[in-house]
């Protein structure tokens, strides 16, 4: 594909950008704020691994920002800049104008610019490199995780998974069911003011795409620390807690593998020191979202989950496997 010049100014232009110089020459200019380092991402979604061929295109704008928005908010950085690579089986202007609305709803909410990227042809591929500050020293990293830390959780787990399953015909939901769940899945809402208050609270964070094991997993391997969470400590939707006492064995067994591995969540999980708990607490009363504190950081290295009993859960499941 040539440069689709005209292609860009009538789907990917913004309409104002605090750049100092966006969209339209060879390079954007940025400029960061004194005392802060950038922090960078980037995020790929290619058709029918990452969404199905006939997902919305509105959504798939909306989440390829989304997804890397969140990994802005997992490291405390404030997102502010994002670049856009899309490959293209073909120019469907029908499906631009709607790809381009929902990134750009997605872009609006959260007040990151679009200061570039690249179109080409190819299998449909969606590659967005986002651009956020963070206090020099402040970032959130995966490694900072302490014994006797507690660790913590945002938001409902599992909703998404469920309906990633209904869709499947894994699980069957109500109509009403479904549409919330979709919701989750299709428009996830990163947790970028959590983030950002965290910078001064915790000690690592995370956010959970790859499912909780998986990606408490990883602050546990990089940390050099193991932990103890309890299962029903974990945030459930009123939904996903109904389906996971639904007294079918299998359901039930479905069910708490999507609270615990289940992909695509984009909460945040992350561990502080046992004095910050009541901070914490009303930091969820302040951004009205539910937190949990499901467990605490451990010497062993390993992650044991325990049941209401206090026994140790078999499990096996460790999250979503691209290559699976
Ligand atoms: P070049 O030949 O320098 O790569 P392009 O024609 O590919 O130039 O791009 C022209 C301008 O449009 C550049 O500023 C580029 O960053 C921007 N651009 C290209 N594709 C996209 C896109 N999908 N989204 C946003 N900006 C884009
Ligand atoms: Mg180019």
């Amino acid at each position: 594909m040539t440069p689709e010049f005209n292609l860009i100014q009538k789907f990917f232009t913004p309409k104002q950008t605090q750049a100092d110089l966006g969209i339209g020459d060879d390079a954007a200019l940025i400029r960061v704020t004194e005392g802060h380092q950038l922090a960078i991402s980037v995020d790929m979604l290619v058709a029918g691994t990452h969404f199905l061929h006939d997902c919305s295109p509105y959504l798939i704008g909306w989440k390829s920002l989304a997804v890397n928005i969140s990994d802005m908010a997992a490291m405390g950085a404030q997102p502010k800049w994002a670049t856009l690579s899309l490959a293209l089986p073909e120019i469907n202007e029908a499906w631009l104008a709607e790809f381009s609305r929902g990134f750009f709803a997605c872009a609006d909410a959260y007040k990151v610019d679009l200061i570039g990227g690249d179109t080409t042809r190819g299998p449909l591929t969606v590659n967005v490199t986002i651009m956020g500050e963070t206090p020099h020293g402040k970032a959130l990293k995966r490694s900072g995780a302490h014994i006797g830390d507690e660790i913590w959780v945002s938001g409902p787990l599992g909703e998404a998974a469920l309906a990633l399953a209904a869709m499947q015909g894994r699980v069957k939901l109500t109509e009403k069911e479904l549409d919330t769940c979709r919701q989750a899945l299709e428009q996830p809402q990163p947790r970028v003011a959590l983030g950002l208050k965290l910078r001064d609270i915790a000690t690592s964070a995370i956010d959970i795409s790859d499912g909780l094991l998986a990606d408490l997993g990883h602050i546990l391997e990089t940390s050099g620390v193991g932990a103890d969470i309890h299962f029903n400590l974990i945030p459930r939707s009123e939904i996903v807690g109904h389906h996971l006492h639904e007294n079918q064995m299998q359901v039930e067994n479905q069910v708490q593998t999507m609270i615990l591995a289940g992909g695509d969540d984009y909460e945040l999980g992350f561990t502080a020191p046992a004095n910050r708990h009541d901070e914490i607490s009303s930091l969820s009363e302040q951004l009205a979202l539910p937190l949990a504190c499901i467990g605490t950081i451990t010497s062993g290295r390993n992650l044991l989950v325990r049941d209401a009993n206090e026994a140790i859960l078999n499990i096996n499941e460790t999250g979503y496997d691209h290559f699976a």
